[in-house]
């Protein structure tokens, strides 16, 4: 039993550093650390386990209530676009799996991360302290409000597409933050928007075209 373990974990190790080098380095991704996060992270322990064995290709995958794990690339890249320190406490709105909150959380000092449903929620939750995350704390509920009790935050990811960026996480960031964030209409093509706060003033600029799952509201849920 120890063996098979033994030789399921280097398996996946070998996965995962095939999926680094021949999807995010090979396409630009650049900074160490991300780099380095995603050699670690072990993807296929945070997706359903029957679709495990699939965890480290190059695409978003099912992970319950209609929502998906964002593919590796995409994890990567809104990742090395807030340029995450070891001294940053990062807001992260669509926990779903908890992958994106892991790879943060191999780079910064605290995640908080919020998701609407509450079995994702208390999944990802579980599979992150199994994994011994004890920098990520989860939230169930409406990432429209942001987290309050806890702002500012050094930088927001958002994973699901408003078809606005919502006020109360523009208030939320510190100057001198950056929010990465997918804005559109479901199902259109959406744009990858990166905000800077410099001097109390919000700038945008689009960074390329995404199709994420759409963000909902408390009240349209289900
Ligand atoms: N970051 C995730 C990707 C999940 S997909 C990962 O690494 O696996 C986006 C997630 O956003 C879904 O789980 C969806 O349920 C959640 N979501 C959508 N709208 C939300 C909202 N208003 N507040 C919090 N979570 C939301």
């Amino acid at each position: 039993m120890f063996l098979v373990t033994v030789f399921q974990a280097d398996h996946y190790k070998s996965l995962r550093n095939t999926m680094v080098e021949t999807q995010l380095v090979s396409r630009g991704i650049g900074d160490k650390a991300v780099l380095d996060a995603m050699r670690k992270v072990p993807r296929h322990l945070l997706v359903p386990e029957k679709i495990k064995d699939f965890a480290y290709d190059d695409r978003p995958l099912p992970i319950g209530e209609g929502q998906t794990i964002s593919q590796p690339y995409i994890v990567a890249f809104m990742t090395e676009l807030i340029k995450p320190h070891p001294e940053m406490k990062v807001l992260e709105i669509g926990t779903g799996s908890g992958y994106q909150a892991a790879v943060l959380a191999e780079i910064v000092r605290e995640v908080f991360t919020i998701e609407i449903f509450e079995g994702l929620g208390k999944r990802a939750s579980r599979d992150l302290q199994n994994l011994g995350y004890q920098n990520i704390q989860v939230r169930i509920g409406d990432g429209y409000k942001g987290w309050p009790e806890e702002a500012p935050f050094d930088a927001i990811i958002v994973t699901a597409a408003p078809s606005e960026i919502p006020q109360p996480l523009i208030e939320q960031l510190k100057d001198g933050g950056s929010m990465i964030i997918p804005v559109g209409q479901e199902g259109k093509i959406q744009q990858l928007i990166l905000g800077e706060k410099k001097n109390g003033k919000f700038k945008t600029r689009t960074v390329s075209n995404v199709q994420f799952v759409p963000f909902l509201r408390e009240q349209k849920k289900s």
